[in-house]
């Protein structure tokens, strides 16, 4: 039986930074994974490029049943204590948006960092390791794996959520957690495109590529940000950070011409160049085939005078543009979903380390966690922080 102070199970970004600082303190660690290569997601994330963190990274820029619960490790471990460690180790990168950093030239450079200070810090990685059963013994935990029975006195989980099966994700942070006891808050997809019933697919047929500026509204959440139509549906950025706040059910109101009141814009143009056809009028707005399926699908003459249309068409018009509610019929699901919102109740644990309140010794951290961020480096720096601070207590 080999004995370790910390087993982490999960060789991806939260897990690897919980390793290192735990292995800085002199803990012996291995990090345990089933793949066969580690941070696979950190390798796919942002393009390839890996948005590792968001500058601006507040509370408020998270998802979870107690809002308060990710404050400590977010104020220990902050993002510029990673892009520290970015700018020690050389790794080019560049800011995005406002607060959005992502690697210059690969992702790869960002898990070469992790896995080197692993090494050097002297923690271990074994990965295509299976654990087919954890016990909780004499104060330790005792796992039984595909390459035998290991010991450690402290266990942190760390295998993320649901989403991306298909790279190896699975629901054991979710099983290990109920087994000692913990609540799970329902999981759901998150940060994932819409998908759209077969009447709106036919009405929106041949618009799959159009990509606009639009604010979408779901409850008392709204977002402004990149749009775009797809064959299965709606994704973008506004789309992806609405999905982790709407539920199955509910409509979404889009504004396709965010910032500008259309009503006034059409009243003008009515006036200063009446002459002009109402498709044309449109198209200096929105793309071309957006505009013209617009006008079709609310029974408006592409090539009508913007002289002639009645205030109420102006009005109709409008409407559709700027208050279009819809339906989505559900999500792409964790097939593509970015992140998994909802999971370990964090009543359950401490906020100061991320240990359980049920059964000293055990961690959970990460995705797993009921901690969910923002599209935008958020979910990363989530990673990183709760990894950090179980680092410190392990
Ligand atoms: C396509 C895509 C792009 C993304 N881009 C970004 C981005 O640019 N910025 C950002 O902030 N976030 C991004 N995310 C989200 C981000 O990748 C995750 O939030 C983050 O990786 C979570 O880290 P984690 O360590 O908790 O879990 P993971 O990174 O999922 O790591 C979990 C590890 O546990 C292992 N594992 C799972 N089950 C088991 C098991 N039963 N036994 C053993 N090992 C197991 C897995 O193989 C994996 O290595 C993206 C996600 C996706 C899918």
């Amino acid at each position: 039986m080999r004995s370790f102070d910390l087993i982490v199970l999960g060789a991806g970004a939260a897990g690897l930074m919980c390793a290192i600082e735990a292995a800085r303190r002199g803990r012996k660690v291995v990090v345990l994974d089933h793949a066969s290569k580690p941070a696979e997601k950190i390798r796919i994330s942002g393009g390839g490029k890996c948005n590792f963190t968001h500058l601006k990274a507040t509370p408020k820029n998270f998802l979870s049943q107690n809002p308060h619960f990710c404050i400590s490790a977010l104020k220990r471990f902050t993002p510029w204590d990673f892009v520290g460690r970015v700018i020690e180790r050389g790794i080019p990168y560049y800011e995005k948006t406002e607060g959005q950093l992502f690697c210059e030239t690969s992702a790869q450079d960002i898990i070469d960092m992790l896995l080197d200070d692993l090494q050097s810090d002297g923690g271990e990685l074994w990965l295509k390791t299976d654990i087919r059963r954890v016990d909780h013994r004499d104060g330790g935990f005792v796992l039984d794996t595909s390459e035998g029975i290991m010991a450690c006195e402290k266990l942190v989980v760390a295998t993320g959520g649901l989403s991306i099966p298909k790279m190896g994700a699975t629901g054991f942070a979710y099983d290990l957690a109920r087994q000692f006891g913990h609540e799970i808050i329902e999981t759901r997809p998150a940060l994932v495109p819409f998908t759209l019933g077969p009447d709106k697919l036919e009405d929106f047929s041949g618009l799959s590529g159009v990509a606009v500026e639009a604010r979408v509204t779901a409850g008392k959440t709204q977002f402004t940000d990149g749009f775009l139509f797809t064959h299965r549906g709606l994704s973008g950025p506004a789309i992806l950070q609405i999905s982790s706040y709407w539920r199955t059910g509910e409509a979404v109101e889009i504004d396709l011409l965010p910032g500008l009141n259309l009503m006034e814009w059409l009243l003008e143009r009515k006036q200063s160049r009446g002459k002009q056809s109402l498709g044309n009028a449109l198209a200096e707005l929105l793309p071309r085939r957006l505009s013209d399926r617009w006008l079709e699908l609310n029974n408006l003459r592409n090539e009508s005078n913007i002289g002639d249309l009645p205030n109420a068409s102006m009005d109709l018009l409008s409407k559709a543009v700027k208050k279009w509610t819809l339906l989505p019929m559900g999500t792409e699901g964790y097939r593509t979903a970015e992140v998994t919102a909802g999971g370990i109740d964090t009543n359950g644990l401490s906020s100061q380390t991320m240990e359980s309140r049920l059964c000293p010794g055990l961690y959970f951290i990460g995705e797993c966690v009921d901690v969910t961020g923002w599209l935008g480096g958020y979910n990363f720096q989530w990673a990183w922080s709760s990894g950090w601070a179980a680092g410190q207590a392990v």
